[in-house]
């Protein structure tokens, strides 16, 4: 997805973040996203954000997945109004 309700998916802060503290590494969230977001990093054997931009606005499925509670995203509340604001500064 290039644009999301017509802003650059690239001005859109909505990925995943993983606390490497929390990873214990299960690959879940590698095996429930379908768009390339993740890579494993063997090293740390730890799930890493490769390609934050193929994350699917809004959505949270690797987040409500993951079994250590690893995954956070942007709080709600704070992405609407951000949002918001990009789509006014479109309008104008
Ligand atoms: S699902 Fe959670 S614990 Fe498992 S690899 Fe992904 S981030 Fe790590
Ligand atoms: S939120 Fe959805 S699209 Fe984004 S990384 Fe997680 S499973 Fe993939």
């Amino acid at each position: 997805m290039t644009n999301w309700r017509g802003i650059p998916r690239e001005e859109i802060p909505w990925y995943p973040t993983i606390d490497g503290e929390k990873c214990i590494g299960c690959r879940e969230c590698l095996n429930i996203c379908k768009n390339d977001v993740f890579v494993f990093d063997e090293a740390r054997q730890k799930s890493t954000v490769a390609h934050p931009c193929n994350c699917v606005v809004e959505c949270r499925t690797c987040a409500r997945l993951c079994p250590s509670d690893a995954i956070t995203f942007p709080d709600a509340a704070e992405f609407a109004t951000l949002i918001k604001q990009k789509l006014a500064k479109k309008e104008q």
